[in-house]
């Protein structure tokens, strides 16, 4: 009787190993429960990344967590799994993920739902820029978790279209976002209204971010629960940037940023990019002559409505283009596998901007690279950024790019397409040998003394060619 119900069993198993991928043995090890176990090896996922490794086991024994890792590394089914692990089904909003952007409640959510395909547990995105009506329609039948951007939960809770009676979980995602200045009194509203919330309460907290800066870990402590594990991914710490990205910047003047641009996009060839802009404006103006100038491209930022920016995500995902010209908004939300090249047309003001606008590209261990286009009086923000990843970018130059002199007509003010920034005095990084045709270079990758920029910059080396010379609008276009 025991044999045949074990061979029973065992037929069964071989039985279930013909129809599916094998079970992803690596996380069964971390505690991960069949059912999810399931949707994993239907994604593929075999190999934990570090953070879920570190995480997985710790958030299943309820543990409060801080968890720091690189983007794009896969922090979210480092949280989520764990969570539909725990979740039970029929207990409405017992879990919610904030999240600081639209796009990454969609994506967020979207992943949960992956994993939770096997699971009794639902999931529903709710994000502003879209009719609560439409959304009301998922959050009557009360799913377990809800993912969602502040300002719309808030608005939720206000309508008492939701509550969080049942709210066991909690999850911030880039949480140096949440907590800044911008988002605080959104975030406290929102846990304040969680039934008993605060750190003597059974809810299990979970943030998550690749940065965390003291002020904001003290922050975050204040709503978690003693003893916080705070949880760091090898390498998260050190250099907030992914490995496998090659960095470079070019030496422009603002009035040559479009012929380098065009030029860099013709040579590069890239499979999928994303162009950086500061402001709206000229994210519009810049894909406006591109388009004229035969590249094929679109835009996302704040003032698309956001089924237009969900199109044009949808399409740059599905490759129906190969540029995308994006604000920083947008830079969050964006996880789109097989994006080749970042070009920061306009530096970022913030730092941490710019290790958030890289992590777009080099997702999950794939190549990448980053350019930036630096004019000379914004060598302090380059700096600045150096100093946050902790290495040296080094310059290159684009073969056949002529720098012009200042055009006769040319004002600093030219609206989107050049740099707006006021002049600022010359910093010493350009003040060192340094020709801006002439290639001075250093290796990928050099460190950063404390605070200081490496001499080792001011190292000839060979001027560097960049890329594929066949003009983008002589290409094969891919097939998808
Ligand atoms: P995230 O950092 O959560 O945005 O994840 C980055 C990308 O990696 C997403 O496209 C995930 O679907 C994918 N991903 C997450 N975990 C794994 C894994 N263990 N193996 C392969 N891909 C993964």
């Amino acid at each position: 009787m025991q044999i045949s119900a074990q061979t029973n069993n065992l037929h069964h198993r071989m039985s279930d190993k013909a129809e599916h991928p094998p079970v992803p043995e690596a996380f069964a090890a971390l505690g991960v429960r069949p059912s999810i176990l399931r949707a994993l090896a239907d994604l593929s996922y075999i190999t934990p990344s570090e953070i879920q490794t570190l995480l997985i086991p710790r958030a299943l024994a309820g543990v409060d967590i801080l968890g720091q890792a690189r983007t794009g590394t896969g922090k979210t089914a480092a949280f989520a799994i764990p969570i539909l692990q725990t979740a039970v089904k029929g207990l409405a909003f017992q879990g919610i993920v904030l999240v600081p952007t639209r796009e990454l409640a969609v994506q967020v959510e979207a992943e949960i739902k992956r994993l939770a395909v096997h699971t009794p547990i639902r999931s529903v995105p709710v994000y502003g820029g879209q009719k609560i009506a439409a959304q009301m329609k998922f959050l009557k039948h009360g799913p377990e978790l809800l993912v969602g951007t502040p300002g719309r939960v808030i608005d939720l809770l206000d309508r008492h279209i939701i509550s969080l009676e049942n709210t066991r979980f909690v999850v911030l995602d880039e949480v140096d976002r949440m907590l800044d200045i911008g988002f605080r009194d959104d975030i406290r509203n929102i846990l304040s209204r969680i039934k008993g919330f605060g750190p003597e309460a059974g809810h299990q907290t979970i943030f998550v971010s690749a940065t965390f800066s003291s002020e904001i870990e003290k922050l975050a402590r204040q709503y978690m629960r003693e003893p916080v594990e705070k949880l760091i991914a090898p390498g998260a710490d050190d250099r907030p940037t992914v490995d496998q990205v090659e960095q470079y910047y070019f030496s422009v003047q603002p009035w040559d940023k479009y012929v380098l641009l065009r030029m860099l996009l013709e040579r590069e060839n890239p499979d999928l990019a994303i162009v950086f802009c500061r402001t709206k404006r000229g994210a519009e103006k810049l894909a406006k002559k591109l388009h004229a100038d035969g590249i094929e491209c679109r835009e996302i930022h704040g003032n698309l409505a956001q089924n237009k920016r969900e199109r044009v995500m949808k399409n740059f995902r599905s490759g129906k283009f190969d540029v995308l010209i994006a604000t920083d908004l947008a830079s969050r939300g964006i996880d789109v596998a097989d994006i080749s090249h970042i070009i920061n047309y306009d530096v970022p003001e913030d730092p941490e901007v710019y290790v958030h606008r890289i992590g777009r590209t080099a997702r999950m261990g794939a190549k990448g690279k980053a350019f930036m286009l630096v004019s000379r009086d914004q060598g302090e923000e380059l700096t600045r950024i150096e100093n946050l990843i902790n290495m040296v970018i080094p310059v290159v130059t684009l073969e056949g790019f002529e720098a012009r002199p200042t055009p006769a007509d040319w004002t600093d003010a030219k609206p989107g397409m050049e740099s707006t920034t006021p002049s600022k005095p010359v910093l010493s990084r350009f003040e060192r040998p340094y020709s801006p045709g002439g290639g001075t270079s250093a290796p990928t990758g050099t460190p950063v003394p404390d605070g200081t920029v490496a001499a080792a910059v001011a190292m000839p080396l060979p001027p560097r060619t960049i890329g594929s010379k066949i003009p983008i609008n002589r290409r094969h276009r891919r097939r998808r």
